[in-house]
């Protein structure tokens, strides 16, 4: 048996749109059918139903109401999937057959236009990717809300992930052909929606959009973006900006495990934004502004002259004060200029919105005011180029009323006074029920008939009335009967009629009359959309520039200065997001310097001692340096940083087992391997992952590389006692340590950075604070002893306890590794003699 045509319809639009819900429009309803319906029902929480389509067992559907349909496609979309909707393309009544229908555009996760699926301070991008033939990988991200489209070509697997991680992308659109191992190793880096697009000519109408000569891998990457947006949105992408072409070592690269050890944007535990640098620096009054924001963060600059010229207008913010108090008033009434174009752009505008475009408008001028005010010559110069779009702000201001409603095809929006033919239909349906009465009045003077009334009735519309008993006083031919009452007549007359045809046409044109002015109004405006995106960007870039100033004037953070010499000279410096939960004046500032004579820092002193504090905020310090922030500490001095690399490892890595220590290694590796003498480099207790003299092993020829052949600025911090003793074969090693003091018996941790290694037996300390048995601690301490000489005799000593078992002589901090690995006489050698690695000569 065969489906009915419309089912026939349905299956063979769903055909192409297979990894959509097809929101299939019948009558008041959006309808799913088969599969969808049963996958909807689930997702939904609505009621399965069946249709007969046909066949002979009935097809499963579900459905949403048209009118609330949003919420429906919002919660399917959040879910990573996509909506096609499908509408009625033809007037049902002129239909023959089936009423044609056509999918009108497909709503996808990286495609969302609408507010509520969308977060004011994050952007929403989609992005593509393609492969050359050498492995190497273009990306293009586009976001649709604000028109930002940029890319960039020749980055390698892990790069392109973490181009993609960063843009935090919801969708990515590949060839169908895309290799599948990089696929798989895609998926397993977060949720992303898949979708494909073989094509790839950009198309003709947005050529314009690669303003610049691009490299054929980049036009094809987003020749393939475009041609998925048009397939899906199908409409006008006018409001796509020049496409921005970008190298990652353009800005300091920051790799995936950097963004996350340092929170740069997010917390490691319950990813919250709340405890991360964003979250300190977020003093932004505008949604762009804090999108701005979190690409300052992910990017920091490299180039000098960029950085100065933004950390002298943070300067000029933080000595004018009053000043900048005024201008965050001005910007907190600034909405959403990006996304208002957007959406003007992509014809979802409402008059409300355009209300907030000219509230915004309304403060540039004053905003200006303010800039020019503070007499500094980056600011005259973006001051120049603040266009304030008078004539958008005049057009929007004359057109459309101060508190217009949300809808706009039932009038209402447009203001009297900015269209003649709009005035006159106001005007007759206004007056229409004086000019009533006055006819009323001038009847009953002519006939004389006092009880002549005029009245309205649905069926024969506007009637003038009189009473059986005074028909006879009614003069000839004017009056045109139209019904007969019991004990009256009811009338028409020419001028009655043609009036009643105004009062009627007037309410009904002023309806279609507005929106037609509405929708020339958003035309209007669109054709400037260009002059409006620029508009915004500027704004959003003084936005986060007064909330860098904001930030560092109220927590006393300093102007850092460059060091060509790659010095690092911190004094009293701090942890800004540390520093900003603990109870106020908590945090111990600290004094941190590594010189021209000094590559590696050796961090040691004990758990929980604020090793890795220390280190995370010499790195943070750089970050916001070279965004062009001021840093927390008295006094700062920084290289500029090409790379930043971290392995810090999380709490739990202490109990999982060798897949964590796999990690590690790739971790170390990569620093390793790409960081330069530019970069910067934070190992946190590199090789705890494993056994102790492995780890020792591992650890101390790390950093013999890192010292001999990179040459990277490094801070290390460790357990391991042992590699102190690198000072005194690496040049440009130091040891630093933090400090632990015992108060009424307890440890407590100065979190100082010394000079110096930490005292080889405080593990020894801590265990008799805590009261171990005496017997432990002075075993320990002939332990520790042996270990120092470098002897220990196979059977040494009587061990604690008679069980041989546990004879292991090697009592470390580290003995919570598990598996630890019994230990040879052979290899306890190795660090008290350390030996020299050939290249150190010639490095000295
Ligand atoms: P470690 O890396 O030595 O184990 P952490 O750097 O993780 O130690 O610090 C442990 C805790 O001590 C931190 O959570 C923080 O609250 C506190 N802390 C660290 N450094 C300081 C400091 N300079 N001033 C005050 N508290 C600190």
């Amino acid at each position: 048996m065969a489906f009915t045509p419309m089912i026939q319809q349905y299956l063979s639009i769903k055909k192409n749109y297979e990894d959509a819900f097809l929101f299939f429009r019948l009558g008041d309803f959006y309808e799913m059918f088969f599969e969808d319906a049963k996958l909807a029902v689930k997702e939904l929480e609505i009621t399965l139903t069946s249709r007969d389509g046909g066949d002979k067992e009935r097809i499963p559907m579900c459905g949403v109401p048209y009118h609330s349909a949003d919420h429906y496609i919002q919660r399917l979309i959040e879910k990573g999937y996509k909506v096609a909707i499908c509408e009625q393309v033809e007037d049902p009544k002129e239909a023959k057959g089936v009423v044609k229908r056509e999918v009108i555009q497909v709503i996808t996760p990286g495609t969302v236009m609408n507010e509520s699926s969308l977060q004011p301070k994050q952007n929403n991008f989609i992005a593509a990717i393609s492969m050359q033939s050498n492995r190497t990988f273009s990306l293009a991200v586009v976001d649709m809300t604000t028109g930002e489209a940029k890319a960039t070509a020749n980055l390698n697997e892990r790069q392109v992930i973490q181009e993609i991680l960063a843009f935090e992308c919801r969708e990515i659109v590949m060839s169908t052909t895309m290799d599948e191992p990089f696929v798989q190793t895609l998926k397993q880096q977060a949720f992303f929606a898949l979708s494909y697009e073989d094509q790839e000519e950009v198309p003709a109408s947005l050529g314009n959009l690669l303003a610049h000569s691009t490299e054929p891998a980049i036009q094809r990457t987003f020749g393939k973006l475009l041609n998925y947006l048009n397939r899906t949105q199908k409409r006008s992408l006018d409001h796509l900006q020049p496409l921005e072409v970008y190298a990652v070592h353009e800005t300091m690269r920051l790799n995936e495990q950097s963004r996350r050890n340092l929170e740069l944007v997010a917390t490691i535990r319950g990813n919250h934004k709340k405890g991360s640098l964003l979250w300190l620096l977020d003093h932004t009054m505008t949604a762009m502004g804090g999108r701005r924001l979190k690409t300052w963060i992910e990017k920091p600059l490299i180039n000098e002259a960029a950085i100065l010229e933004r950390s002298s207008v943070v300067e000029t913010f933080i000595t004018h004060f009053f000043e900048r108090e005024t201008l965050r008033e001005k910007l907190k009434e600034i909405y959403d200029l990006e996304r208002l174009v957007g959406r003007i752009s992509f014809g979802n505008v409402n008059a409300r919105e355009l209300i907030q475009l000219k509230q915004s408008l309304a403060q540039i001028p004053e905003v200006k005011e303010i800039l020019r005010s503070m007499n500094q010559q980056t600011l005259k110069d973006l001051v120049k180029d603040i266009d304030p779009c008078e004539d958008i702000h005049t057009l929007v201001n004359q057109a459309i009323i101060e508190d217009p409603p949300i809808s706009i095809t039932e009038g209402g929006m447009i203001k009297d006074g900015y269209n003649q033919t709009l005035d006159d239909y106001r005007y007759v349906s206004r007056n229409g029920k004086t000019w009533l009465a006055e006819l009323e009045k001038s009847e009953r003077v002519a006939t004389g008939i006092k009880s002549l009334k005029i009245g309205y009735n649905k069926v024969f519309g506007y009637y003038i009335e009189v009473t059986k008993a005074n028909l006879k006083f009614l003069p000839e031919g004017r009056y045109e009967r139209k019904q007969t009452l019991t004990n009256a007549e009811r009338y028409v007359t020419p001028e009655l009629k043609e009036k009643e045809k105004m009062i009627l046409e007037a309410e009904e044109k002023t309806v279609d009359l507005e929106y037609e002015l509405f929708q020339e109004v958003r035309k209007k405006i669109k054709a400037h959309g260009e002059r409006l995106q620029k508009l915004a960007r500027i704004i959003s870039n003084i936005d986060v520039l007064q909330s860098l100033a904001t930030v560092s004037d109220e927590n006393n953070y300093v102007k850092p200065h460059f060091s060509h010499a790659r010095t690092i000279h911190l004094t009293n410096s701090r942890h800004p997001v540390v520093e900003k939960v603990l109870p106020s004046g908590t945090f111990v500032a600290n004094d941190l310097s590594m010189d021209t004579s000094c590559d590696v820092l050796l961090i040691t002193g004990p758990n929980m001692g604020g090793k890795s504090t220390a280190m995370r905020q010499v790195a943070l310090s750089a970050i916001m340096a070279q965004m062009g922030c001021f840093v927390p500490a008295d006094e700062a001095v920084l290289p500029i940083f090409d790379q930043i690399f971290t392995r810090i490892g999380a709490a739990d890595d202490l109990v999982s087992g060798q897949s964590t220590f796999m990690v590690e290694m790739a971790e170390a590796k990569e620093a390793i391997t790409e960081a330069t003498d530019q970069s910067l480099i934070l190992l946190d207790e590199i090789g705890r992952g494993t056994s102790t003299y492995d780890g020792i092993a591992i650890a101390r020829a790390i950093v013999e590389y890192i010292h001999s052949q990179v040459k990277a600025k490094t801070l290390f911090s460790t357990h391991y006692h042992e590699l102190t003793a690198l000072e005194q074969v690496l040049e440009r090693l130091r040891n630093v340590h933090v400090g632990a003091i015992e108060e009424e018996g307890k440890v407590v941790f100065s979190h100082k950075v010394l000079e110096g290694a930490a005292d080889k037996s405080y593990g020894i300390h801590v265990a008799e604070l805590a009261e171990l048995p005496h017997e432990v601690i002075t075993r320990a301490n002939v332990i520790l002893a042996d270990l120092e000489g470098g002897v220990m005799a196979a059977n040494g000593g009587q061990p604690v306890g008679s069980d041989p078992q546990n004879a292991d002589p090697i009592i470390h901090e580290t003995s919570v590794v598990p598996d630890q690995e019994k230990t040879s006489t052979e290899q306890l050698t190795f660090f008290v003699a350390p030996s020299e690695p050939s290249e150190e000569k010639q490095d000295k």
